[in-house]
C-alpha cells in the first residue's frame, strides 16, 4: 500500500501542538506494519537544510493559482526511513510562525494553504508518483480532497487514489472570506451549503469533510460528540450526514521518546516494579519549583493555557481546595494571557503549594510526569488527550472530565470495587471537579497499597502507536475498497 501522509506540521520538524506528534509518530508505526508512507509538508523557516540534511529534489516544479502558474521547489529528508518531502516556496512560508504570529494569524492564510494542497497533487502528478491513499490532516490539507473530486475528477492519473480526512481538533475551521474562493482555482458551484460554503464564508475543514473518502478523528467518543450540536461547532449536521464513514482511532504516544525507564530528561529512571524512584523524581522537583518539600499529594498540570482546557473551572476549584487541604499543584503551561495572569495570581496567594511556570518546557514536562501524584486535564471538550496517556506511562494517575478521548482513555476508579485507572467526573462545574479532587486525595492519604496498585496498573497499560497503527490500516483498507 502507497499512502502519502500530508500534514502542515510534523515533529520533529515543525510543531504547534498534537497534530504534529501524529504525523510525526504514526508513520513510523505504519512503516514498521510494511506500509510505504512518504510525508509532505511546508518548507518553514525553521525547516532548514543544515539541521535535517535536506536534500533539493526538483527546483521547479508548478502549480496554477490566482490565474498564473507559480513554481515551488521540492526538498527531501531521511526520517527515520521514511521520506519526507518539503515545499519550498519563500513568499509562502519563509516566517516566523507556522499559521501566525503570537498576535493574529497570517492575512493571506487562504493563500498559502491553498497553495499547499494543490503543490501537494502537482507533486504527485509531476513526479509520477500514484498514491494508494492520501492520508490528510485538519484544515490546512482539507482542500485536496476537494480538488480531486472537483478539478482532477476526469485525471485519471487519480482515478484509484482515496483519501482519508483526520479531523484533530474540529475548533479550526480555516474559515476565509468567499472572496478567496476563485484563487483556489475551484468552481464557483462548490459554495452552496452542502459543500464549502460555512455561514457565509468558505470552510477548509468542510471541503475535507464533505470531499474525502473517510473521515476519521482521535477517538471514538469525539466521533460521536462532533455529531451533536453542542460539540460540533457547526459542522455536526454535515457530520452526521456523512456519519457511516466517520470513525474514531485514539492517538498513541511515542514510547521511545516517553519511557520513564530511559528518559534522559528526568532525576530518576524507573519501572513499575520500582515506583519508589518517582519519590525522588518529586522531591527534587518541588526544589526546583520551589515548593517545600512535604509528602502532600501533587496535582500536575501541563497544558495549553486556552478555554477548552477547562482552567476556568481549575482557578475557583483550587482557591476552594487550598484552603482545606495538605495539596500541592505544579502548572506548566502558556496560551491566553487572562489564563496565564489567574494562574500566576493563584501562585502569589499560596506561594509553597502552587508553582507556575508560563512558556513550552519539553524538560520540565518531562519531570512533571514524572514526580506529581495526579495528572489534571478538566477539559469543556477534548478531541483525544495526549496528557494523561503520558501520564499512565509515567504513574502519575490522570483525573479527567469525561469527554471526548478523555472517556475513552480513562475509567473512573470505584471506591468499593477499589477498581478504575483514574478519576473522572461528568458536570462541567468547580464543584464535579472538586469533589473528584477530594477522592483522589481520599485515596492518596488513607489507601497507599491501592493507590500504588494503580500506579503500575497505569503504567504497565499500553497506549503505544503500534496499536492504534493496526487501527489506521484497517481504514485505510477500507477506504480502498469503497
Ligand atoms: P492539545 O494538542 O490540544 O494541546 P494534548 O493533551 O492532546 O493537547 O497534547 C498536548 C501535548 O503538548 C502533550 O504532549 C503535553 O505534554 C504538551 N504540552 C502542552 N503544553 C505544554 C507546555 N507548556 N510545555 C511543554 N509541553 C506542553
Amino acid at each position: 500500500m502507497k499512502l502519502l501522509l500530508v500534514s502542515s506540521e510534523i515533529f520533529p520538524f515543525s510543531k504547534t501542538g498534537g497534530l504534529a506528534d501524529v504525523a510525526g509518530a504514526l508513520p513510523k508505526a505504519l512503516q514498521k506494519s510494511g506500509i510505504d508512507v512518504k510525508l509532505i509538508s511546508p518548507k518553514y523557516r525553521c525547516v532548514t537544510e543544515k539541521d535535517f540534511s535536506l536534500k533539493l529534489v526538483n527546483q521547479d516544479l508548478d502549480v496554477p493559482i490566482k490565474d498564473t502558474i507559480e513554481s515551488f521547489a521540492l526538498w527531501k529528508a531521511d526520517y527515520n526511513g521514511i521520506e519526507a518531502y518539503f515545499i519550498e516556496k519563500d513568499a509562502y512560508y519563509d516566517r516566523e510562525g507556522l499559521y501566525g504570529t503570537e498576535e493574529k494569524d497570517y492575512e493571506d492564510n487562504a493563500e498559502r494553504f491553498a497553495f499547499f494542497c494543490r503543490a501537494v497533487i502537482e507533486y504527485c502528478k509531476q513526479i509520477g508518483y500514484k498514491p494508494d491513499i492520501i492520508h490528510c490532516n485538519d484544515w490546512q490539507s482539507g482542500l485536496i480532497p476537494a480538488y480531486l473530486k472537483t478539478l482532477y475528477k476526469d485525471d485519471p492519473f487519480f482515478h484509484h487514489t482515496k483519501t482519508i480526512f483526520t479531523i484533530h481538533n474540529i475548533g479550526y475551521q480555516g474559515l476565509f472570506d468567499p472572496i478567496s474562493l476563485p484563487m483556489t482555482g475551484l468552481p464557483q458551484s462548490v459554495y452552496n451549503m452542502e459543500e464549502l460554503e460555512f455561514y457565509g464564508k468558505i470552510s477548509y475543514l468542510k471541503a475535507g469533510i464533505v470531499f474525502s473518502d473517510i473521515i476519521n478523528t482521535v477517538s471514538k467518543t469525539y466521533a460521536e460528540e462532533i455529531q451533536t450540536k453542542d460539540y460540533g461547532a457547526g459542522l455536526d449536521g454535515i457530520l452526521r450526514k456523512r456519519g457511516k464513514d466517520l470513525y474514531g482511532i485514539m492517538n498513541g504516544i511515542d514510547y521511545e521518546k516517553w519511557n520513564p525507564k530511559k528518559d534522559p530528561l528526568i532525576y530518576a529512571n524507573y519501572t513499575p516494579k520500582k515506583i519508589s524512584a518517582r519519590k525522588i523524581n518529586k522531591k527534587n522537583l518541588q526544589k526546583e519549583m520551589k515548593l517545600t518539600y512535604r509528602d502532600y499529594p501533587l496535582i500536575g498540570i501541563i497544558s495549553r493555557l486556552a478555554k477548552q482546557k477547562g482552567i476556568d473551572i481549575v482557578i475557583p476549584a483550587m482557591q476552594t481546595l487550598l484552603k482545606k487541604y495538605r495539596m500541592e499543584f505544579i502548572i506548566l503551561g502558556k496560551g491566553d494571557k487572562q489564563y496565564e495572569k489567574a494562574v500566576q495570581e493563584i501562585s502569589q496567594s499560596y506561594k509553597n503549594k502552587v508553582s507556575v511556570k508560563i512558556g513550552f518546557d519539553e524538560a520540565l514536562a518531562h519531570k512533571i510526569y514524572a514526580s506529581c501524584d495526579f495528572f489534571l486535564t478538566p477539559s469543556l471538550y477534548e478531541p483525544c488527550g495526549l496528557g494523561p496517556l503520558i501520564a499512565y506511562r509515567y504513574g502519575a494517575i490522570p483525573i479527567v472530565r469525561a469527554t471526548g478521548g478523555l472517556k475513552d482513555s480513562v475509567k473512573n476508579y470505584n471506591l468499593k470495587k477499589k477498581e478504575g485507572t483514574g478519576f473522572s467526573f461528568r458536570a462541567y462545574t468547580k464543584d464535579a471537579l472538586c469533589n473528584t479532587i477530594e477522592k483522589a486525595l481520599y485515596l492518596y492519604n488513607n489507601d497507599e497499597k491501592t493507590l500504588n496498585k494503580m500506579v503500575k496498573q497505569d503504567m504497565k497499560m499500553d497506549w503505544s502507536w503500534e496499536e492504534q497503527a493496526k487501527k489506521y490500516i484497517r481504514l485505510y483498507k477500507k477506504a480502498i475498497k469503497k
